[in-house]
C-alpha cells in the first residue's frame, strides 16, 4: 500500500476542495461582531501565512507560539505553522504570569502570534523572554493596539500581499506538529509535544460514532479552547468532515454561547461543564429552548448529574461525557449507552452516564493496583489509571527520561474502576483522595453528592488534618446567590448518598471556590487556604469504615 505521510495541513486542503463553501463563522474579539467565511477563503488565507511566516525564517522545527481565543484566524495559525513542519505552541492565557513566562521560555518560541486583548500582559513581560522576535496581533490595522513589543504587527497587514500558494512539505510521520503545556498543578509546567501522526489518527477516532459522530451535517459550536488540549481534537475532526464551525471567540457567557446556538443552527458543541451551567442559568431565566442542539460532548472535570437530567428533560439535548487529559491529545474515554442498556430506566441510564466512559479504541486502559497489579472489572475496587497509544503521550518535551513504564504504560494520576461492562468511573486524582483510618475517601463523589442540591453552585472536599483518623473530608460550598443554606442542612441532604463515615467534619460557605487555569478547582490553592483548619470536635462515624484502623 502507499505510504502516504501524514501531514495536518492536508485536513484544511481536503475541506477547502470538497467543502469549499462550507461556513467558518467567527464571534470576532475586537469588536464581538459575527464574521463569515468559508473553508475555502481559510485554506487561502493559511497558505499566505506560510509564506509570511516562512519570510520571517521560520523553519522546519521552530517554536511558533500562539495565544488566542477560538477564531478562524488562531485556526489558520494552527495549520499554518505545522503545515509547514514547525511547532504550534498553544499558550493558555489563564495561566499565572510566571508560568507564562516559564513555558515560553522552555519551548524558545521565536514568534507569537495573540489576540489583542493580551497585549498588554505580553507588554509586561517581554523583556523577560529573549527567544521572542517577532509579535504578530491576531487583528487588523485598524484594531491593532498601541503595543510596546518589538516588531509588532497586525497579522491582516503581513498576509496582505501574500499569494495563497503553498507547497506543503512531505514530513515524516513523527512530526512534531503542536506543544501544549499542562497548567503545572503542582510544580513547573511540562510541555506535551503532539506529532502530525499522534494528530491526525486522535482526529479520526474524535469523529467515530460513539465518540462525537460529527459529520457533513453538523454544525458545531467549538467552545473547548483551541489554547489548551487541541480543543479536543475539533480543530481537526471538523474540517476533516465538512461540517460547519462556528468559533465563539472571547465570549463564553450563557447569553453569548446561545446567540450563537440559535443563531447558527448548532447540532453539536463541547465544552467544560462551567460554560454549559452558565448556559442553563441563562436558558432558565429567559425560558429559551433548544430546537437544534442533538449532542454536547463534556468533560474536563465530572459532569454534574443535575446538568445530564435537565438538558434530557428540559431540552432534549443529550450530554455525552468524555474524559481525557493534555497528555492523552487529550480525549481517552466517551459515555454512550450500550444496545443492552436501550430499555433500562431512565434514573438507570442516568447512573451509567455519570460515569467516565468506555476507551476510544487505541486508547488502552487498565486499572493497578500499588504493586502494579491489574484489578478486576467489578465496578468496585479502584486503583491507578493507566494507559497506552498512539496519541498518549511517550516522553515529556525536552525531558531525559519516559513519562511511561517499560512497557508504554502511562499513569494519569487518577484512580479509577471499570465495571463489568467497561465503563471506566473516575474516582479521584490520587493526590486528592482523603485518607482516613486507614480507608480511601473519594473527594470527587462527596463533591457530586453535594452539588445535587439544587441550592449549591459548587462544592469542593478537601481532607484536613485530624487528630485520631489522619484525615477527614472538610467540605465547601458557594451557594446559589440568595441561598440561605445551613451547616446542618447541607449534612442532612448528603446523610442517606454517601457512607455515614464519609460526611464531611464540618462544612464551610464561601464566596468564591478557587479554579486552576483549564477551570478545574484548585486543590492546590484550597489546601493552602484551609490545610490548617482545625476541625470541631465530634465523634465521627469512621469506626464504621470496613477497614478502620486508628492511629
Ligand atoms: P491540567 O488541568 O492539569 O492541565 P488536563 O486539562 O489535561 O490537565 O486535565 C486532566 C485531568 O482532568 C484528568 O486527569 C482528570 O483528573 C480530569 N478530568 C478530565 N475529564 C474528566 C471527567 N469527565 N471527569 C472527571 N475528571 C476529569
Amino acid at each position: 500500500m502507499q505510504n502516504e505521510p501524514f501531514n495536518l495541513a492536508h485536513i484544511l486542503e481536503h475541506a477547502a476542495t470538497f467543502h469549499g463553501d462550507v461556513e467558518i463563522v467567527t464571534r470576532q474579539v475586537d469588536d464581538g461582531s459575527i464574521r463569515r467565511s468559508t473553508y475555502g477563503e481559510a485554506a487561502d488565507r493559511t497558505r499566505q501565512l506560510a509564506r509570511a511566516l516562512q519570510k520571517l525564517g521560520i523553519s522546519r522545527g521552530d517554536r511558533v507560539g500562539t495565544m488566542g481565543w477560538n477564531t478562524q484566524r488562531h485556526l489558520e495559525a494552527w495549520y499554518a505553522v505545522s503545515g509547514q513542519g514547525a511547532i504550534c505552541h498553544t499558550i493558555n492565557p489563564r495561566l499565572f504570569e510566571d508560568q507564562i513566562e516559564y513555558i515560553i521560555n522552555h519551548a524558545q518560541d521565536r514568534v507569537i502570534l495573540l489576540d489583542a486583548p493580551f497585549v498588554p500582559m505580553m507588554e509586561r513581560l517581554q523583556a523577560r523572554l529573549p527567544s521572542v522576535e517577532q509579535w504578530i496581533v491576531l487583528t487588523d490595522a485598524d484594531h491593532l493596539p498601541d503595543a510596546d513589543l518589538p516588531g509588532v504587527v497586525d497579522s491582516e497587514s503581513l498576509i496582505a500581499d501574500e499569494r495563497p500558494e503553498f507547497d506543503w512539505p512531505r514530513l515524516d510521520h513523527e512530526t512534531p506538529a503542536g506543544l501544549c503545556y499542562t497548567s503545572g498543578t503542582t510544580g513547573n509546567p511540562k510541555g506535551v509535544l503532539y506529532t502530525h501522526r499522534s494528530n491526525m489518527i486522535h482526529a479520526w477516532a474524535v469523529c467515530s460514532r460513539d465518540v462525537t459522530g460529527i459529520g457533513m451535517s453538523d454544525t458545531v459550536l467549538m467552545v473547548v479552547p483551541m489554547f489548551h488540549a487541541n480543543s479536543w481534537g475539533l480543530a481537526y475532526a471538523c474540517p476533516m468532515t465538512g461540517s460547519k464551525l462556528v468559533l465563539p471567540g472571547a465570549r463564553l457567557d450563557g447569553a453569548s454561547i446561545y446567540e450563537l446556538l440559535d443563531g447558527q443552527q448548532v447540532t453539536f458543541s463541547a465544552a467544560v461543564p462551567t460554560v454549559w451551567n452558565m448556559l442553563l442559568t441563562h436558558l432558565k431565566q429567559n425560558d429559551l429552548g433548544l430546537p437544534h442542539l442533538r449532542e454536547v460532548l463534556i468533560g474536563g472535570s465530572a459532569v454534574p448529574r443535575h446538568l445530564i437530567e435537565t438538558f434530557d428533560r428540559d431540552y432534549d439535548v443529550t450530554i455525552v461525557q468524555g474524559w481525557g487529559m493534555t497528555e492523552l491529545s487529550p480525549l481517552g474515554t466517551t459515555c454512550r449507552l450500550k444496545a443492552c442498556m436501550k430499555d433500562w430506566p431512565w434514573e438507570k441510564q442516568v447512573d451509567v452516564r455519570m460515569k467516565q466512559g468506555i476507551p476510544i479504541y487505541g486508547c488502552d486502559l487498565k486499572i493497578v493496583d500499588d504493586d502494579n497489579r491489574e484489578l478486576p472489572h467489578d465496578g468496585e475496587t479502584a486503583g491507578r489509571l493507566l494507559v497506552r497509544g498512539p496519541w498518549v503521550i511517550k516522553r515529556y518535551y525536552r525531558d531525559d527520561t519516559d513519562a511511561t513504564d517499560a512497557d508504554g504504560w502511562f499513569d494519569t494520576g487518577d484512580i479509577a474502576t471499570i465495571d463489568s461492562f467497561g465503563y471506566m468511573q473516575i474516582t479521584d486524582r490520587a493526590k486528592d483522595l482523603i485518607k482516613s483510618g486507614g480507608e480511601w475517601i473519594s473527594s470527587v463523589d462527596l463533591e457530586n453528592a453535594a452539588m445535587g442540591h439544587e441550592q449549591i453552585e459548587i462544592a469542593a472536599v478537601i481532607g484536613v488534618h485530624h487528630p485520631r483518623w489522619e484525615e477527614r473530608p472538610l467540605l465547601l460550598v458557594k451557594p446559589v446567590s440568595g441561598a440561605a443554606l445551613t451547616r446542618d442542612e447541607v449534612l442532612d441532604y448528603l446523610r442517606d448518598k454517601v457512607a455515614k463515615w464519609w460526611l464531611p467534619d464540618d462544612v464551610l460557605f464561601v464566596d468564591e471556590i478557587p479554579l486552576t487555569a483549564t477551570g478545574k478547582i484548585s486543590k492546590l490553592q484550597l489546601r493552602k487556604q484551609y490545610g490548617d483548619y482545625v476541625l470541631p470536635q465530634q465523634e465521627t462515624a469512621v469506626a464504621d469504615a470496613p477497614d478502620a484502623k486508628m492511629k
